[in-house]
């Protein structure tokens, strides 16, 4: 396959597996399309560039990502629109956000006009995958490790960048439970919490298994100090309705740069919301439910979209936040959120991104 900035070899599988997939009834995670994007980091430069059946890697075992953690990743999703035409939601800016966590973890960059392109050439070969329904989309996952094959911790030299993609369906499937942590930290000041790298989320297993013990789907997390500042929830950026105002917390070292996060701020702000960025206490977060102010908390991630908050357990009591029907704010903007990606709505942002 030929373009204007790389060469990509192209090897097809000979035989699709699509039809073994259930595309009405489609498990987040579980199904991957036919070919996955490989690109290989030696001598200061990224090359041999392939697109090939998604399948097994042989590595070393004294590969360096296996062992220090030098692996990052992205997540993001296409969607198939009512032309049938299938559209990418702000794919640059996951591109940007891996390099920025390249950065980070002392990884090469990669150009993002180079990703698009191999994202393209990708989706146009995997494009029967991207599903018809409008719960559904292709959900894109790039990332990259480190693949030197030595002992000792430092930098790698050598790296592998990969994509690959399959069909997903709704992340959660209920509203969510979550607990405020006051013992454990997501990130701290100074450290990876910015950057989406691998070990921030196997740091976050064994807290969010405990809160699971307790009832709960996942764990609200607070500040690394005071354990007093509400900053995410899971792996998703959280946001509150106090009143007719919408609060998230500032994001920084700590809290995620989340793609979904902005565009709600964006929609928000457009629909004539009042919006604030600003550090956010779970103190303030009691005060508002007791005086019956807190309308509204919700997930934003690029799996579950909007993730509506049912329950917030802090302190040994759960606040119970106001039903599905009474939410109208968050409904609103995750509708709207929802007909751009769909097209069903012009796309005033520019957000939608054409495969071809
Ligand atoms: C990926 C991620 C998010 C959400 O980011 P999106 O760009 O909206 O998908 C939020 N917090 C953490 C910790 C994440 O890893």
């Amino acid at each position: 396959m030929e373009s204007d900035i790389m060469q990509i070899k192209v090897e097809r599988v000979p035989q699709t597996r699509i039809q073994e997939v259930d595309f009405e009834n489609i498990p987040f995670g579980k199904e991957f399309a036919d070919h996955m994007f490989v690109a290989d980091y030696e001598n200061g430069v990224w090359g041999d560039f392939k697109i090939q059946p998604y399948g097994k890697m042989m590595f070393f075992p004294a590969m360096l990502g296996l062992h220090y953690g030098q692996t990052i990743f992205e997540g993001m999703k296409a969607y198939r629109n009512d032309s049938g035409e299938v559209m990418m939601f702000r794919p640059e800016d996951n591109f940007k956000r891996l390099n920025v966590s390249a950065g980070r973890m002392c990884m090469p960059t990669i150009p993002v006009e180079l990703m698009m392109e191999a994202l393209k050439e990708l989706l146009k070969i995997d494009a029967a995958w991207v599903p018809e329904s409008k719960e559904s989309a292709l959900y894109i996952r790039p990332f990259m490790f480190a693949t030197d094959e030595f002992l000792g911790v430092k930098p790698s030299n050598k790296y592998r960048c990969v994509i690959f993609t399959g069909p997903v369906g709704p992340y959660y499937t209920t509203p969510l439970r979550v607990v405020v942590e006051e013992n454990f930290t997501r990130a701290a000041k100074g450290g990876t919490g910015s950057a989406k790298a691998g070990g921030n989320y196997g740091g976050s297993l064994y807290p969010t298994r405990l809160a699971q013990e307790k009832g709960y789907h996942q764990i609200l997390w607070t500040d690394s100090i005071e354990h007093k500042y509400i900053e995410e929830s899971g792996t998703m950026n959280v946001m509150f309705q106090i009143g007719d105002t919408l609060v998230t917390p500032p994001t920084g070292d700590t809290i995620l740069k989340g793609i979904t996060r902005d565009s709600v701020l964006t929609l928000a702000a457009d629909l004539g919301m009042k919006v604030e960025e600003r550090r956010i206490s779970i103190d303030e977060i009691a005060a508002a439910y007791q005086k019956g102010e807190l309308k509204d908390a919700f997930g934003v991630g690029t799996a579950a979209t909007i993730a509506p908050i049912e329950v917030i357990g802090y302190n040994g009591n759960d606040m119970l936040l106001p039903s599905m029907d009474a939410r109208a704010l968050s409904k609103k903007i995750a509708e709207e959120l929802r007909a751009i990606r769909y097209g069903e709505v012009a796309d005033k942002f520019g957000w939608m991104v054409s495969m071809n």
